[in-house]
């Protein structure tokens, strides 16, 4: 067989569960969450250069809508001015000064070639507060626009930063095929641009807009 990989790789997916599934601290176990909204976020000045950067930008506003969308969920975001950070980075001696960017690569892209995007998140092992996350895109390897009508050779913008949006908020990968946390895309695709039935499940599940608490009362 030319490809081995494929086998084991079923197995795994048939074994792993199909709805979603939050990120999680590595060592204490504690799922990733924001504790403060709004989740302020600045977007690199020239956002994907080959195209009109309004037009980009646009894409990458409504990535961030899609999930403040749904009517059970308090997440919030908020567009900070344009930045002209050219990589992610956590400052931990000056953690306020760190700020969520969303940026493309045009060159020297630093990791697994055949990647889309990178989202890497930086939060407390011990409570799962995320105080930082910054979505780099692979514009080394791949062609970006927004795909205006299928099939595309392609990779759209409003797609691709939906899905790593959903990791900057503390959900990981499933493979439930409707999802936008589902782990690849092709060329062209846009389903990722919406929210599955199971991601509204998972940010509502995380960012709950239900206002009361889970109250108990004890008399002594
Ligand atoms: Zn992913």
């Amino acid at each position: 067989m030319k490809n081995p990989d494929i086998i084991p790789f079923i197995l795994l997916a048939a074994l792993i569960s199909l709805s979603f599934e939050r990120e999680k601290a590595e060592i204490s176990g504690k799922p990733l969450k924001w504790e403060k909204m709004p989740v302020k976020y600045h977007i690199n000045k020239y956002c994907y250069k080959p195209i009109d950067s309004e037009k980009c930008m646009g894409a990458v506003v409504n990535s961030f809508k899609t999930w403040e969308s749904p009517e059970c969920t308090s997440l919030k975001f908020e567009r900070g001015e344009d930045t002209g950070e050219a990589k992610g980075s956590f400052n931990s001696l000056d953690i306020k000064s760190n700020r969520n960017i969303v940026v493309w690569y045009f060159t020297d892209w630093p990791y697994e070639p055949n990647g889309l995007a990178l989202t890497t998140v930086t939060y407390d092992d011990k409570t799962g507060k995320i105080y930082d996350a910054d979505i780099e895109l692979n514009g080394f390897n791949y062609r970006f626009d927004v795909v205006e009508t299928t099939p595309s050779s392609y990779t759209d913008i409003q797609n691709t930063i939906t899905h790593e949006i959903g990791h900057m908020i503390g959900l990981d990968h499933t493979f439930e095929p409707s999802s936008v946390m589902y782990p690849t895309a092709r060329a062209g695709e846009i389903k990722k641009r919406k929210l599955s039935d199971d991601d509204i499940k998972g940010v509502c599940e995380i960012y709950s807009n239900d206002s009361g608490c889970s109250c108990s009362t004890i008399s002594y």
